[in-house]
């Protein structure tokens, strides 16, 4: 089994992912609303950890 977010193997306390950091994509992506972008470039998984960063960076 690979990580669904850069297809690393997973980590066994961060199931399906490879690490928190994938896993904080995947649940940005959800709340983003852009799951819709499937696309596993690593430069998108990038540009998708600064989003969730910046999201979580906004006041609230
Ligand atoms: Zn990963």
């Amino acid at each position: 089994m690979s990580c669904p977010i850069c297809e690393r193997d997973t980590e066994v306390a961060f199931r399906p992912f490879c690490s928190k950091r994938c896993a904080d994509v995947d649940l940005g992506r959800w709340v983003n609303g852009s799951y819709a972008v499937a696309s596993r470039d690593p430069e998108d998984v990038e540009a998708a950890f600064e989003a969730v960063l910046q999201e979580n960076a906004k006041p609230h």
